[in-house]
């Protein structure tokens, strides 16, 4: 039997970016995905991707078949329509891509840099562990055979289902992301062949915020090209056999008056929308992307962190296996660098997701229109996680929002916890002695969240009902 020094389970954005890097550090690589190799890539998505990973890795930007065009910034809406707000920043300049032709470059970047087996139609099925170790894989070839491959850390980038997160032996890590934590959308990519219908704003990503059309989510209105759009809509996971209804009426039926038009591809998916799981290392096991909910709380945007944290699993990997040490201990190293970078900012992103969630249109409405956020601070927190409020600013805003003062006073608590959780997670512990205190700690913060913003708001709501019976 071959022995490999990583085995990557997953060819997506993440599972593609750890094997390339695993490969250039000179390991011995085996990337398996469950499809076959053509499709690889094919991922139900809004298709939209920021310019800022690309120079982050040193790997080419989108282009030819793989780029459908370029985006200048997003336009965020009010749910009445009447307020939007533009955001226009280089690092949320980017790219709508090509699903399947950007996978397959990534792919095929990650074969040239000497992935030594790729397995296609290959299903990891079970964690194999022996001395409370990881050392390999249980699993299904496309001829239907079960078998079994070895290696001394496997990287599971296995998507948002993944079968081996549940198997893990470690109790730091959640074995079930909670529904509540995660969103369900459905989109689809409607092309106009005739051109009687031309894509509205080609150079935005549209962003409608709407409690009653898209509960708990948001519509969304991408550009392929001047003819072609990818639309969709995130709803609570409890709108379950409900989406595609919610889908038809309030984003296709919006957006689409051509009855020319053709269907390129449809369906649905799921997206974690929360902070990383508490760990994404076990004794000879990294997890990343979605497996690992390495996800942006605020959009679902989850290309670029999937690609960040693949990128570190390998040279975690690399420096393990270097010092012959696969333990948790020193793959800690991969939590610290996530938990420290983007992991920070997403906890504090995830607050105000939380937040954002229990809002009525009413609130949405009057805090977008009175600029209790501004597009300045919306970047700033989806750059830095924080928002940092001059006096004078502050003041602006409690005299805009005077009217309102419940949720100003909200949105105040809101920003101190999001400043707090970016912080402390900035302090993440480099030992994993040191981590349950730390967790006690992030845990705290959610409950101060909780008890004095979001459960003043659901109460009521949950009285009346029980009170109308
Ligand atoms: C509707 C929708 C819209 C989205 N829009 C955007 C967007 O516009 N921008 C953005 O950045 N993100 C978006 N996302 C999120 C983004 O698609 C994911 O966060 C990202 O693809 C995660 O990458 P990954 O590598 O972790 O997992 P995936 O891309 O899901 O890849 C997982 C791979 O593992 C393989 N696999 C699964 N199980 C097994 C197994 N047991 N054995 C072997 N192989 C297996 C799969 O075949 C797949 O190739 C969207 C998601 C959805 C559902």
């Amino acid at each position: 039997m071959e022995n490999f020094d990583v085995i990557v389970v997953g060819a997506g954005t993440g599972g593609s970016i750890a094997a390339t890097f695993a490969a250039q550090k000179g390991l011995k690589v085996c990337l398996i995905d469950g499809k076959e190799r053509s499709k690889i890539g094919d991922k139900i998505c809004g298709d939209g991707v920021g310019s800022e990973i690309f120079d982050y890795l040193k790997i080419n930007h989108p282009k030819n078949e793989e780029l459908s065009c370029h985006i200048k910034g997003v336009k965020l809406y009010a749910p009445n329509l009447q307020k939007c707000i533009e955001m226009i920043d280089p690092k949320q300049a980017g790219y709508v891509v090509n699903r399947l032709e950007f996978g397959q470059r990534l792919l095929n970047e990650s074969l040239d840099a000497g992935v030594s087996k790729f397995l296609d139609k290959t299903m990891a099925l079970e964690l194999l562990y022996q001395n409370g170790f990881v050392n390999g894989l249980r699993v299904k070839m496309s001829n239907g055979e079960k078998t079994e491959l070895k290696a001394k850390i496997v990287i599971d980038a296995s998507g948002f289902y993944s079968p081996l997160r549940k198997q893990v032996q470690s109790p730091l890590i959640e074995k079930e992301i909670p529904k509540s934590d995660s969103i369900l959308c459905y989109r689809e990519i409607v092309n106009f062949p005739q051109k009687d219908q031309m894509v509205k704003d080609p150079d935005y990503i549209t962003i409608i915020l709407d409690q009653k059309r898209a509960p708990g989510g948001y519509l969304w209105y991408f550009p392929k090209n001047e003819y072609a759009v990818n639309i969709g809509l995130g709803l609570f996971m409890d709108y379950k056999g409900r989406v595609k209804e919610y889908y038809q009426k309030n984003a296709f039926n919006e957006f689409i008056t051509s009855k020319n038009f053709k269907l390129e591809s449809s369906g649905g998916g799921v997206v974690p929308v929360r902070r990383s799981i508490w760990s994404c290392v076990d004794n000879g096991l990294i997890i990343i992307g979605d497996a690992a909910c390495h996800v942006n709380p605020l959009h679902g945007g989850g290309i670029d962190p999937s690609m960040r944290a693949g990128y570190h699993a390998a040279l975690s990997a690399f420096d393990a296996l270097k010092a012959e040490d696969t333990s948790a201990s020193k793959l800690w190293d991969f939590n610290y660098k996530i938990m420290t970078s983007f992991g920070a900012d997403y906890a504090s992103l995830d607050l105000l997701r939380i937040v954002l969630q229990v809002l009525t249109n009413d609130e949405l409405n009057f805090g977008l229109s009175k600029d209790l956020l501004t597009s300045e601070e919306i970047l700033e927190i989806a750059e830095t996680g924080l928002i940092k409020l001059s006096l004078v600013n502050m003041v602006k805003k409690a005299i805009s929002g005077i009217s309102n003062p419940k949720l100003l006073l909200d949105l105040n608590y809101l920003r101190i916890r999001m400043n707090e959780i970016s912080q402390h997670y900035r302090k993440f512990p480099r030992e994993i002695s040191k981590f349950e205190e730390w967790r006690q700690k992030t845990l705290q913060i959610y409950e101060k969240l909780d008890k004095m913003v979001i459960q003043p708001r659901k109460t009521p709501k949950t009285e009346k009902s029980v009170l109308n019976g």
